[in-house]
């Protein structure tokens, strides 16, 4: 009889909410387009995960510290991220939009002077509207989690908020409530991080289930289920 070796456990940060990449469900288990691709990788590598919602910002200083030992939350692959963190190969694409509430009037960016501009806490869509708010003089206000920052332009409290396209295109096709006003800007591919230099053998997993799951049609099978498009 073969040797049953056991199964290491990796714990995963994520966002709390980042649809179709990651949310809860009704029965209050995460799942989405990055859940399915991590619980698959794991599965077709042999290793067990366990998945943490903390928050992004929270998620990304969680691995930075050490405290967990990988990230997967719609995050960005940027040269600055890439100083901290080794990135898997990209699995998603998108870019930066701005939505506002259909009933407010807002057009653009010409139309934020002197309003507020909600974004979440250590995002591209943050690092986005901090670069253009003198220009169009507005103010940024930041949240932990998406609902909140929807929430706060749906009230009326933000004219704005910067957002990932793939998440807010998704948003206004499921009725998030929101009308996506600007073409994506800042196009970035989305990767699964670790700690630069640590857990290497968990990004070579990654990558290699990542590269099976498109070869059987699994990854095309998960992002059709979300997003209701081919890959
Ligand atoms: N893709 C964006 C980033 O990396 C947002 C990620 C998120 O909000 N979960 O900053």
């Amino acid at each position: 009889q073969a040797p049953v070796h056991a199964e290491k456990t990796y714990t995963i940060g994520t966002d709390v909410t980042f649809p179709p990449f990651v949310y809860a469900n009704s029965n209050n288990k995460y799942v989405g387009i990055d859940m399915e691709l991590i619980r698959s990788i794991a599965k077709e590598e042999g290793f067990k995960i366990k998945i943490k919602p903390l928050g992004f910002n929270a998620a990304v200083q969680s691995v930075s510290s050490g405290q967990t030992d990988g990230v997967i939350a719609g995050m960005t692959i940027t040269d600055e991220r890439k100083q901290t963190f080794d990135f898997s190969n990209p699995y998603y694409e998108s870019g930066i939009v701005m939505a506002v509430s259909p009933k407010s009037g807002i057009k653009g960016l010409q139309d934020l002077k002197g309003k507020k501009v909600a974004v979440k806490t250590g995002t591209q869509g943050a690092t986005y509207a901090n670069s253009i708010k003198k220009k169009y003089g507005f103010k940024v206000v930041t949240f932990d989690d998406s609902d909140n920052v929807y929430n706060d332009v749906k009230t009326g409290n933000s004219a704005a908020c910067f957002d990932d396209s793939a998440v807010l295109n998704y948003g206004v096709k499921t009725g998030l409530g929101l009308k996506v006003v600007t073409k994506p800007t800042d196009i970035g591919q989305y990767g699964f991080a670790v700690k630069k230099g640590q857990n290497q053998e968990l990004l070579k997993m990654f990558n290699k289930g990542l590269a099976k799951l498109k070869k059987n049609g699994k990854y095309n099978q998960i992002i059709k289920k979300y997003t209701g498009a081919a890959a």
